[in-house]
C-alpha cells in the first residue's frame, strides 16, 4: 500500500454529500503506467476534477491511496442496484440513472486498458480482493456489498478483461469474510390469487349442494384465513363453502363494519381484500 500526499482529506466534500456509505465500487482506469495513472486520478483533469476515486489498484497489486471521501467516480446509478447492495443480493440489471452514486460507494480504479484484451494479473485480483473484504469488514457488511461500475450505472463497462471473472472475485471476498459464497436467493413466491367471482359462485351454490362439494379450490383459502381469524372452527376448513363457512365470513363481513344484507356471508370485493392482506393473498375479480 502507498499513501499520496494528503489523501485522508483530498475529497469532493464541497461540491455534494458523502454517505451514508453502502459499498465498494471497482472501476478500470483506461490508462497505462502506474505513476500516471497515480496522477490521474488523484488530480483528475478539467472535464472531471479529482479524487477519481479513493485508491488505485496497479497491476503489480500495490494499492495507492489518493483520496477519502466524496469521489468523482460512480456517477448517477440505478436505485434498484443500491437497494441490492443493502439487502447483500445480486444486483438487477441496470436501467436508471437517477441516484448519486459518489455518496454512497467507495471507489476503486485498477490499472487497466480497459479494452476488453488487456490481461488482470492474479495481483491485481488478490489486492481487489483483499481491499473489498477489508472493508467490507470494517462496516460489517457482506461481499455483496462489492459491485463494479458496469453494475451501477447504465452504459458502463468496467472492470473487464481476461482474468476479470467478477462472480470468482465476489465469492473470494465472502471467503475472506467467512462466510459462504453468496448466492442469489429464490424470489418471494407471489401471492396466491383468489378469483372472486369464482368464489361467490361457490358461495352461492355449495350451501344447498348435497354432498360437500368443493368447487373451487380457493374456498380453502379464505376458510384457512377465516380460522386464523378465529371465526371458522378448523373442522369446517375442507374447501367447501357451506352453511358454516357463509356464517364465519358474515361474521368477518361484520369485522369489517358491514350489516345486514351486506353481512350475508357471500363474499365482496372489500371485504374480500381486505381477508387478503392480513393473509397473503390478492383478489383478482
Ligand atoms: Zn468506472
Amino acid at each position: 500500500m502507498q499513501e499520496h500526499g494528503n489523501w485522508r482529506t483530498h475529497n469532493r466534500n464541497h461540491k455534494g454529500p458523502w454517505g451514508p456509505v453502502n459499498g465498494v465500487m471497482i472501476h478500470h482506469t483506461v490508462t497505462k503506467g502506474t505513476s500516471d495513472t497515480v496522477a490521474i486520478v488523484r488530480d483528475g483533469y478539467s472535464a472531471l476534477p479529482g479524487p477519481l476515486c479513493h485508491g488505485m489498484i496497479a497491476k503489480d497489486g500495490v494499492v495507492h491511496l489518493v483520496g477519502y471521501g466524496r469521489a468523482n467516480h460512480a456517477g448517477l446509478g440505478d436505485p434498484d442496484v443500491l437497494s441490492a447492495v443493502i439487502a447483500e443480493r445480486r444486483p438487477p440489471t441496470d436501467n436508471e440513472a437517477t441516484v448519486d452514486g459518489n455518496r454512497h460507494f467507495y471507489g476503486f480504479e485498477c490499472e487497466n486498458l480497459g479494452d476488453g484484451k488487456d490481461p488482470w494479473p492474479e495481483a491485481q485480483i488478490e489486492a481487489i480482493v483483499r481491499v473489498a473484504a477489508a472493508i467490507c469488514r470494517k462496516h460489517g457488511w457482506g461481499a455483496r456489498s462489492a459491485l463494479r461500475h458496469l453494475d451501477w450505472q447504465p452504459g458502463k463497462v468496467d472492470p473487464r478483461g481476461p482474468g476479470m471473472d467478477w462472480d470468482a472475485v465476489v465469492s473470494a471476498v465472502a471467503k475472506r469474510l467467512g462466510s459462504k459464497p453468496p448466492t442469489t436467493p429464490p424470489p418471494t413466491p407471489a401471492k396466491p390469487k383468489l378469483d372472486l367471482s369464482q368464489l361467490i359462485a361457490a358461495a352461492k351454490s355449495n350451501p344447498k349442494a348435497s354432498g360437500q362439494p368443493v368447487t373451487y379450490t380457493g374456498v380453502k383459502m379464505v376458510e384457512a384465513a377465516l380460522v386464523d381469524e378465529g371465526l371458522l372452527s378448523k373442522t369446517y376448513s375442507d374447501g367447501h363453502y357451506g352453511t358454516t363457512t357463509i356464517a364465519a365470513y358474515a361474521a368477518w363481513q361484520r369485522k369489517c363494519g358491514y350489516t345486514g344484507k351486506d353481512a350475508d356471508g357471500i363474499p365482496g370485493s372489500s371485504s374480500l381484500e381486505r381477508l387478503g392482506k392480513r393473509h397473503g393473498f390478492s383478489v383478482v375479480a
